[in-house]
């Protein structure tokens, strides 16, 4: 494998492989940056096929950290780590253990947390041996805990930003938001969009997710496959990366596209295709920055209001992104790469997403 000829490598400062026989630990570290601080980004524990498969994923989203951590302000670097094996069968807490000295062993260049495949209750076996770990819970009035509600609020306040910009609109009242994934943030989101009087049309593959917000919130249930192609003014995937493609975009029904999905766009490109069909787009790391929010305010030790106040500035950095955007003749995702390899002191990039 020729890590560094691999397209998603993108100057990366480091990228560490662990391995502990004891414990079957197979892990990936990967630092995109520490210009802006300390390395940060989830742990994701996944069955990869593969080496290269979790090399490419590790160095995709610690790339992708950097530009989140950046454009929301935050002082954090970007990194991630890569877990290779079954969530569901690999875990134990010596394994999290063995990852957690791995972490130490940076001395603090990288900080980790929470992802995909791994819980607080891990991150709690992590925080044994490393205290740079973040996303452990919390008393009440200091910041952290589940960052799905906070994730979600940047995402309410995102999408008020984006209709008022494309659609003219101060409320959301009487406009239909088609909801893809009524998971931890689709749940939340779907609560917030409800009491701001916004008609709900949601789609998840677990029929129970679907249910609840229908009897919570009074939304209309969506077949999973369809809700890209349902008639709204937003919608708002909450669910998979890489939905939107040519095929899928050509499909769209909605004027807004604004989620907490990561790597919403299949490729790059695929953002010029959304604003030739006259679909404002926001980007997704600059949307779904809440939930990092929260973790740097626990990390550096904050409180719940000072997570308030920075989710607060989501709306108006968006708005900063469309304006850009409409000035220069951008699509909204190169104008937050752009705007986001400013700030890390990089030359810009046409990158794929
Ligand atoms: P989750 O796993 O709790 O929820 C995702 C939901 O999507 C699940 O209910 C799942 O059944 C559903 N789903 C899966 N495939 C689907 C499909 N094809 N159609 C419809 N529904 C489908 O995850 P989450 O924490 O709510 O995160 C949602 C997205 O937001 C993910 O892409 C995640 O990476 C991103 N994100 C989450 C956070 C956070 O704070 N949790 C922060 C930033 C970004």
């Amino acid at each position: 494998m020729e890590v560094f000829d691999m397209r998603e490598f993108d100057g990366h400062e480091l990228v560490l492989f662990g391995h502990d026989a004891a414990t079957g630990l197979r892990a990936v570290i990967a630092i995109h940056s520490t210009t802006l601080g300390p390395a940060a980004g989830g742990c994701r524990m996944w069955p990869y096929a593969t080496t290269t498969d979790a090399v490419t994923d590790v160095l995709r989203l610690s790339r992708g950290m950097s530009y989140k951590n950046a454009m929301a302000g935050l002082p954090f670097g970007g990194g991630k780590a890569v877990l290779i094996g079954d969530s569901r069968t690999a875990k134990s807490p010596e394994l999290f253990a063995a990852f957690g000295r791995m972490v130490d062993s940076l001395r603090g260049r990288y900080v980790t947390a929470e992802d995909v495949g791994t819980t607080t209750a891990d991150m709690a076996h992590v925080a044994r041996v490393t205290r740079y770990v973040s996303g452990l819970g919390r008393s009440p009035g200091e910041a952290g805990g589940d960052p799905s509600p906070k994730t979600a609020l940047g995402v309410f306040l995102g999408i008020r930003a984006a209709v008022r910009f494309r659609l003219g609109r101060d409320d959301l009242q009487g406009l239909t938001v088609a909801v893809q994934g009524a998971g931890g943030v689709g749940y939340h989101l779907c609560g917030l969009l409800a009491a701001a009087g916004a008609r709900l049309k949601v789609a998840d593959v677990l029929p129970r997710a679907v249910e609840r917000v229908c009897d919570e919130f009074g939304a209309t249930p969506v077949a999973a496959v369809k809700v890209l192609e349902e008639e709204s003014d937003v919608l708002a995937p909450c669910a998979l990366g890489a939905i939107l493609n040519t095929r899928s975009i050509a499909q769209l029904r909605a004027t807004v596209v604004a989620g907490a999905a990561n790597n919403q766009l299949a490729q790059g490109q695929d953002g010029e295709a959304l604003r030739a069909a006259g679909v404002l787009y926001a980007p997704d790391y600059v949307i779904n920055a809440g939930g990092i929010i929260s973790v740097a305010r626990e990390y550096y030790g904050g409180t719940e209001a000072q997570v308030l106040e920075d989710i607060e500035r989501i709306p108006a950095r968006l708005t900063e992104i469309f304006e850009r955007a409409r000035r220069e003749n951008r699509t909204t995702n190169e104008v937050a790469d752009r705007m986001a390899r400013e700030r890390l002191g990089r030359e810009p990039q046409r990158l794929v997403a």
